[in-house]
């Protein structure tokens, strides 16, 4: 069966090209890049043209690039250098719909005694910024708010809020893990301090990460050891995917115009051919200002899973907005910050396209969603 694959929030193909780039780094330049030998040094001078690449892609200077293993370790690093080289700063503000790598640490800061503030957002999933305002203190270690929602592809004002906390003189992190490769951004002229991205959502391989560390923001290392990445990373670089998410970042700058125009152009006809041929249905996030190739759409009536469950036996992979908890099935932390109502919530999908996604498959699903939702509302519990 051939597989519709929908699901590029989650995680993405690797680029022919990305694989190309790693295969003689395993074979051929497995050198250490911190070896004295010249064997070694080939290697290091590989790295240094990735980091290069990735620098290149988010307007940062290369020595601002440090690699990690994911984007939750990205954030978990970012956390650490802004409350352990402040530890007289007790307060953090984060938002409620962050991914889980940042929620869980804002819980630990509470655990730990620290008072976090969790900014709200409204039924589209906008951040108030008078609330934003409002919560900075004297005492804020750092504010931490990410570039854009991975559940439904709302983007924050990220340039405005980066103007807002740099007049208070307090740390940001912004995660963009889902931003990056989607949408362009230039931390040549934005004030951020650290800033999260993850190689597996950019056609890179899973177990590559980047934490940007601004040239004179306060550091302090989350895993320590030896001095790779300049001390702020202990542990040898893993250079093959290091090597990957170079190519990655010279594909995505290639491929931008594709992404903005031609994704969008693929997800909008999705988005319209589904509310056409299916009543009682909605769009999740902020329309105007979303990640070009997601799209969250709830069915009133019936239950993610099983939409989902559905559309594999079809070959197409989605993601649902809701979460098994305990036994009972609720909807994600960031469809109830959002307030969408209940009925609605329990039916979200979502779909997030890639620059290998095609029209052809985006027609796919229009024609077999309707059956579907149509067979689920029959046997709805929910329904009246
Ligand atoms: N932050 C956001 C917004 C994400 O969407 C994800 C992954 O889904 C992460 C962080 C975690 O990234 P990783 O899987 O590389 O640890």
């Amino acid at each position: 069966m051939k597989v519709v694959y929908l699901d590029n929030n989650a995680t993405t193909m690797v680029a022919p090209e990305v694989v190309e780039a790693m295969l003689p780094m395993f074979s051929d330049y497995y050198g250490n890049a911190s070896s004295m030998h010249t064997f070694g040094g080939q290697v290091g001078s590989m790295l240094a043209k990735a980091r290069e690449s990735v620098a290149e892609l988010i307007g940062a200077h290369p020595e601002e690039v440090v690699f990690t293993s994911c984007g939750t370790e990205s954030d978990s690093t970012a956390f650490v250098a802004a409350t352990e080289s402040q530890p007289e700063k007790r307060h953090v503000i984060t938002t409620k719909v962050e991914h889980s790598a940042v929620l869980a640490l804002g819980h630990q800061l509470e655990a730990k005694g620290y008072d976090v503030t969790w900014l709200d957002v409204d039924e589209k999933g906008r951040l108030d910024m008078a609330q934003l305002a409002d919560s900075m203190r004297k005492d804020t270690a750092l504010v931490s708010i990410m570039y854009a929602n991975n559940e439904t592809g709302t983007i924050f004002p990220i340039p405005e809020i980066a103007q807002m906390v740099k007049e208070r003189g307090i740390l940001l992190h912004v995660d963009a893990v889902q931003a990056t490769g989607k949408i362009p951004y230039d931390l040549s002229k934005l004030p951020i301090d650290y800033l999260a991205i993850s190689g597996h959502k950019l056609h890179a391989p899973k177990g590559i990460g980047v934490l940007f560390v601004r040239r004179g923001a306060r550091f302090r290392p989350f895993l320590r050891g030896g001095h790779q990445e300049n001390g702020r990373r202990a542990g040898t670089e893993n250079s093959p995917y290091i090597v990957g998410l170079g190519k990655a970042c010279e594909l995505a700058r290639q491929y931008f115009d594709y992404e903005q125009q031609r994704v969008a152009e693929l997800r909008d006809r999705l988005q319209a051919g589904l509310l056409a041929a299916i009543p009682d249905s909605i769009v999740n996030g902020d329309l105007e200002h979303r990640l070009p190739n997601t799209l969250s759409i709830a069915f009133k009536y019936v239950e993610g899973e099983a939409i989902l469950l559905r559309l594999d036996r079809l070959g197409i992979c989605a993601s649902s907005g809701s979460a098994c908890t305990s036994g009972s099935l609720e909807p994600s932390h960031v469809l109830r910050a959002m307030g969408v109502p209940f009925t609605y919530a329990h039916g979200s999908i979502r779909f997030s396209l890639s620059r290998y996604t095609t029209q052809e498959e985006v027609d796919y699903v229009i024609k077999e969603m309707p059956g579907i939702i149509a067979g689920l509302r029959a046997i709805s519990p929910f329904r009246g």
